[in-house]
């Protein structure tokens, strides 16, 4: 549906935080969820100085509440000294948009940064953008590990909602993904394709934040923008899985699912010893973690402080923030959801995500049941599906 806004998004990032009510909210968007052992070690240390645990996103962004502004900007200064190609970049600047990534594929990482190179610095690319690459290569380790799993199904991060999606596929060319419909473009460069595709939607946008808000004259514009440095093909790829969590180890990767995206300090800890033995961390807009190279002692080692059992009742279940957190909740959505889990009334094979008023935020790509919180003080569940809300 054509829409037109009339202002610019104010999604958050490391610099423009957002007034929660318990203090300053920093949003930070790791190029593909790499996240090193430094960066973890930084946004939990501010997030425990606030009072809170670090948050996985929707759009596999790390959220920090309850900052001062002193504590924020120090944490920002901290993270541009770091590693000056990841969070914030040795000017200072956020990635503008968030760029998810297939999180156990090593083909995707030099695509995702080279598309970061490119955004950065950018002021004419809406915060609500969202750009995947997704490794879809028969063999690769994405694929092949969800090949053995679930067979009728393919892709990762291209069932997210994302504006523009690159896929990795076997036959020739890098293809294009449109609010995922496939338009047949292809391009021998992955990052060169989504980088194009960023530009031809910042040039037709007008105030849209997202492709979906296009007009057809805006679209067919972007499309014949396109046409001129793709190849053109057959468009036949469809998106993933709304929800390709897939707990446990394969190989030498384990995937771990914290309860309601919230990374505590022990649970911090219990991953800096194991990135301290070699592992890698990705965090997914699924709200799981990825640790490639994983010691074969990795799920013991976090055991009771993330799901690592495939048949947890937390897959598939996440929540707003809620009360006392956010001024506007009409309840505390988290511990209401907590209890309904551990009632057994909530969990299992329905993709829920709670919410403590009509914003909805947080909501995830893909279909899912909305629960919302009512003035009455029950809940009432809408389905939604495709929309991201940050
Ligand atoms: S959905 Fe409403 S209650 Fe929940 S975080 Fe957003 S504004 Fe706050």
């Amino acid at each position: 549906m054509p829409r037109t806004r009339s202002r610019p998004d104010a999604c958050p990032g490391a610099w423009r935080r957002h007034d929660a009510a318990d203090g300053a909210l920093a949003r930070f968007r790791p190029v593909g969820g790499a996240t090193t052992a430094t960066e973890l070690r930084l946004l939990a240390g501010a997030a425990a100085a606030g009072g809170s645990p670090i948050e996985l996103t929707s759009r596999g962004s790390w959220q920090v509440r309850g900052l001062a502004g002193t504590t924020a900007d120090d944490l920002a200064d901290a993270l541009r000294d770091d590693r000056p190609d990841a969070l914030v970049d040795a000017r200072g600047r956020d990635v503008p948009c968030s760029i998810i990534a297939s999180p156990r594929s090593t083909a995707v990482d030099p695509v995702a940064g080279a598309v970061a190179t490119g955004l950065r610095g950018r002021v004419d690319v809406p915060g609500r953008l969202l750009v995947a690459i997704e490794d879809r290569r028969s063999g690769s380790p994405a694929t092949g590990r969800r090949q053995r799993r679930f067979p009728a199904t393919e892709g990762d991060v291209s069932g997210q909602g994302g504006d523009i999606t690159v896929v990795l596929p076997d036959d020739d060319g890098a293809a294009l993904l449109l609010d995922g419909v496939d338009t047949g473009l292809r391009h021998d460069d992955p990052a060169v394709l989504a980088l194009a595709a960023v530009d031809a939607f910042t040039t037709h946008r007008g105030s849209a934040w997202r492709v979906r808000e296009l007009d057809d004259a805006a679209r067919a514009a972007v499309g014949a923008e396109l046409a001129e440095v793709t190849t053109p093909g057959v468009g036949t790829l469809e998106p993933g899985p709304a929800d390709p969590t897939s707990l446990g180890t394969d190989g030498t990767a384990l995937e771990v699912l914290p309860r309601l995206g919230e990374v505590d300090l022990p649970t911090v800890m219990a991953l800096l010893e194991l990135l301290d033995r070699g592992a890698t961390l990705r965090a997914t807009p699924w709200r799981t973690l990825v640790l490639r190279d994983a010691p074969a002692d990795a799920a013991q080692r976090l055991r009771g402080l993330v799901e690592t059992d495939p048949s947890s009742r937390w897959r598939g279940i996440s929540a707003c923030v809620g009360a006392p957190r956010c001024r506007k909740s009409l309840t505390d959505v988290r511990g209401d959801l907590a209890a309904a889990v551990a009632s057994g009334h909530v969990g299992g094979q329905v993709r829920q995500h709670w919410v403590g008023c009509s914003r909805a935020c947080g909501t995830p790509g893909g279909r899912v049941a909305v629960v919302e919180a009512e003035t009455s003080g029950t809940y009432r569940t809408i389905v939604r599906s495709g929309k991201v809300n940050g």
